[in-house]
């Protein structure tokens, strides 16, 4: 068994170790406000199993035993931290984590920084584009599915950011340990690989976030606000469905505002595939009439599904 303690982490799964952590974790935050948070499970979702949450500084990775500790993760002071909108925390697609812990332990998670979606405004930068951003008065324009976007794993944010061989071997490790058992997380001790994934994923994320945060005032706040559509995508579903217009690997629509607003426009036809409500103008005429309007996003998925 790894040793609970090392130089960049520690294994917390016993009450006084969670007690000393968070005391310790709190000594660290008042001088450095920014945190990195992950959390692991089995199909985590507000319906699978949160067991692992990782919260971690810049150098180091507190790793919370939740199957083991439960809800006294939370009520020790953690909860408070994830709550804590002034507390920023750097997550990478919290939306699942972000489902899990509200609908199992009663916490709602906010100020988020959410580097898949940096990600994304990124790529923006170096293109000078940012098609969707521009959609709000022309979305019939943008309604050709070529213009959705792709969102990125982490795997592949260490490649083309970082270009660390290391971190993506210690990746791809542990990706193919939850590969060859997708009950791993629930079992225990965890295995020297997991816990090396568990630290590249959330200490890494400081390394990421030095690398495509943006100081420009617009772009932060943009991304704050894009952060918090995708802390309440799922989480804020009455009820959930799993399907492929629930979950893929596009960017959905009405997530990043565009550029130099914070807000978008109203709209309440609902898109039969995501559910979600958009303008009439998002959908085309023809599939309003039949009463089976997709957005441009769930009509990309609807058209990778039919090849
Ligand atoms: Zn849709």
């Amino acid at each position: 068994m790894a040793a609970k303690t090392t130089h960049n982490y520690k294994l917390v799964d016993d009450k006084g170790d969670l007690k000393e952590s968070i005391a310790e974790l709190k000594g660290k935050l008042e001088r450095n406000t920014l945190l990195a948070v992950d959390c692991e499970g089995l199909s985590l979702s507000r319906k699978g199993a949160l067991t692992i949450l990782t919260v971690a500084t810049e150098e180091k990775a507190y790793i919370f035993d939740v199957l083991k500790l439960g809800q006294a993760v939370f009520s020790e002071g953690l909860g408070e931290m994830l709550e804590d909108k002034s507390r920023e925390k750097l997550m990478f697609d919290c939306r699942q984590d972000s489902d899990a812990l509200w609908h199992q332990f009663n916490v709602k998670l906010t100020g988020v920084l959410d580097l898949q979606l940096l990600e994304i405004l990124c790529r923006h930068r170096r293109t000078a584009s940012g098609s969707q951003s521009s959609a709000r008065n022309k979305r019939r324009r943008c309604q050709i599915t070529d213009e959705v976007e792709n969102i990125s794993g982490f795997r592949r944010c260490l490649e083309r950011y970082l270009g660390d061989v290391d971190l993506v071997r210690k990746k791809e490790k542990g990706m193919q340990a939850v590969k060859l058992d997708e009950e791993v997380w629930k079992k225990r001790p965890l295995s020297d690989d997991l816990i090396q994934y568990l630290i590249v994923d959330t200490i890494t994320m400081f390394r990421l976030y030095n690398k495509m945060k943006n100081p420009n005032e617009d772009e932060q706040a943009r991304l704050r606000v894009a952060s918090e559509r995708y802390v309440d995508f799922y989480r804020g579903r009455r009820e959930r469905n799993y399907n492929k217009y629930e979950r893929n690997a596009y960017l959905a629509l009405d997530i990043i505002p565009e550029k130099g607003r914070i807000d978008f426009a109203v709209g309440d036809t609902a898109c039969t595939g995501c559910k979600r409500k958009f303008p009439q103008d998002e959908f085309p005429e023809k599939r309003l009439s039949i009463g089976d309007q997709k957005c441009r996003v769930c009509m990309a998925v609807e058209k990778d599904w039919r090849y």
